[in-house]
């Protein structure tokens, strides 16, 4: 049975992960819009992920005999002018993320609660795979700049990404 305090704390990460995968999918079509399939694609991946997450929490919160509440989605932006920009976004968004699965594990750890904490495990390893991903496409992108090549050959890189579901 899981604490009330970690329950909700459950249920406002699995809000998180949804707007995720919604703020995701926004770049998404950003990108499909500007004739970036590479990226939209890459993005689009990213979306599944982000799912692929919330549904892990909601099934351990089910695991622990508690309840899911879902709450509304908040709004997400609709437009990025660069692939660059959107990266840069997504490398801050994701920081925020891996700090309120920190918190989740330092409340998991007062309140004693030993399976939720070995549950976070893996979701702290896969946030360290995430920005360590985001990152480097943020330095191809910083290499190759405004050069169209470069560019296209990154776009063609990203367009190759297929959807694995994360071990959670
Ligand atoms: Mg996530």
């Amino acid at each position: 049975m899981l604490t009330k305090r970690i329950e909700d704390a459950i249920n406002e990460q699995i809000n998180a992960e949804l707007w995720s995968a919604y703020l995701y999918l926004s770049m998404s079509l950003n990108f499909e819009h500007m004739g970036r399939s590479g990226i939209a694609n890459w993005y689009r991946i990213q979306f599944q992920e982000e799912q692929a997450h919330a549904l892990a929490l909601i099934d351990y919160v089910h695991a622990r005999d508690g309840r899911v509440e879902l709450k509304p989605i908040a709004g997400v932006p609709t437009s990025w002018e660069s692939a660059r920009d959107a990266f840069v976004d997504t490398l801050e968004h994701e920081n925020k993320v891996t700090a309120l699965i920190h918190n989740l594990y330092a409340a998991a750890e007062e309140e004693k609660d030993f399976a939720t904490r070995q549950k976070l495990n893996t979701f702290i390893a896969e946030q360290v795979e995430e920005e360590e991903n985001v990152r480097k496409i943020i330095d191809d992108l910083t290499l190759v700049g405004n050069d169209g090549v470069g560019l296209f050959q990154i776009d063609r890189e990203l367009g190759q990404r297929t959807f694995v579901a994360p071990q959670l």
